[in-house]
């Protein structure tokens, strides 16, 4: 069969770090999703709130949002080895005994962040009553989705961009209309092919085909998708999401009249934003078309 396009990319972009999907940065990337921020920074609304997260969150809060009903499949979950000094050193000197220390782990109150605006709804929910003109988030997360892979367009650890709307319905279909009409300028700045698609996110199980039917039949779902090279299977860098009532039912955001918040947010994938930039435009940013050099100022 063909060998992967991007095999070539991988060395000047990425180092193993011994997992498929998990990989150190170098200069040359770094300083590209670092010019990608910023061209991401100039679409966001000037009244947005500023929050970035680290890559783990509560456990609590992601069993409470409905995770582990739609991706159980994808949770990471930080565990520990719990107990007194002995039984600690015990599980761990298994390890030079050829045994299993890791059968001694158990659960913390911590996962592994799967999306970056999980965190926010219960931020948000803390203040109150929703405002007059709801509330816009610039947040940002390394996620995890345990979903090992070879290629480049699926990582398990990757950084995910959001804007997140939280407000009353009319001002979050709205916000999603807004966006999704930018997102052709958004491909058009940085002069990559693209197609923008309705899509359902990857439910677990048989159940899980039948909310991504209705996902799909309500087009709460869309996604800007690239080829990273002529004919191949577009990937999906950027998606747009209306959750309707979903997080305000799981927080409790109501408005002063009682009226449920619904939400909505456009995740930026970062990681496959990047790699779409040196698979499309090639490894030198210097040679890279103008509209894509003057938008992203390298
Ligand atoms: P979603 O929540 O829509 O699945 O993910 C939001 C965005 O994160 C996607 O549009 C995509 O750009 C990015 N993303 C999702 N899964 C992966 C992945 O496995 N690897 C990488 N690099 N990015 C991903
Ligand atoms: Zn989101």
């Amino acid at each position: 069969m063909n060998a992967d396009p991007l095999a070539d990319l991988k060395p000047e972009l990425f180092r193993p770090m011994g997992a498929d999907g998990v990989y150190a940065r170098t200069a040359l990337y770094t300083r590209v999703v670092e010019a990608l921020e910023n061209f991401i920074t100039s679409l966001r609304e000037p009244e947005s709130e500023f929050l970035r997260f680290p890559p783990v969150m509560s456990r609590g809060q992601l069993e409470k949002s409905g995770y582990l009903g739609s991706f159980p499949n994808l949770l990471g979950c930080v565990c520990a080895l719990h107990g007194s000094e002995a039984s600690i050193r015990e599980s761990a000197d298994r390890l030079l005994t050829g045994g299993d220390w890791t059968a001694s782990l158990g659960p913390t109150e911590l996962v592994l962040t799967p999306a970056a605006c999980y965190p926010l709804y219960p931020i948000a929910a803390a203040r109150g009553v929703l405002p007059a003109g709801g509330w816009l988030f610039d947040i940002e997360a390394d996620c995890f989705r345990r979903e090992p892979s070879v290629h480049l367009d699926r990582l398990q650890s990757f950084r995910m961009r959001e804007f997140v709307r939280i407000g009353l319905p009319e001002e979050i279909v709205e916000f999603r209309e807004r966006y999704l009409a930018k997102a052709p300028l958004i491909a058009a700045d940085l002069a990559l092919p693209h197609s923008i698609e309705v899509a359902n996110d990857p439910f677990f199980g048989r159940v899980g085909q039948v909310k991504a039917v209705s996902q799909r039949q309500q087009a709460l779902k869309f996604e800007l998708l690239i080829p990273y090279h002529p004919g191949a299977r577009p990937t999906a860098c950027m998606s747009f999401n209306y959750h309707r009532e979903h997080f305000g039912t799981v927080w409790n955001i109501r408005d002063g009249g009682g009226v449920l918040a619904h939400t909505s947010c456009v995740a930026f994938g970062i990681d496959r934003l990047a790699v779409a930039l040196f698979a499309v435009h090639g490894l030198d940013p210097a040679r890279w078309p103008a509209t894509t050099r003057r938008a992203l100022g390298v």
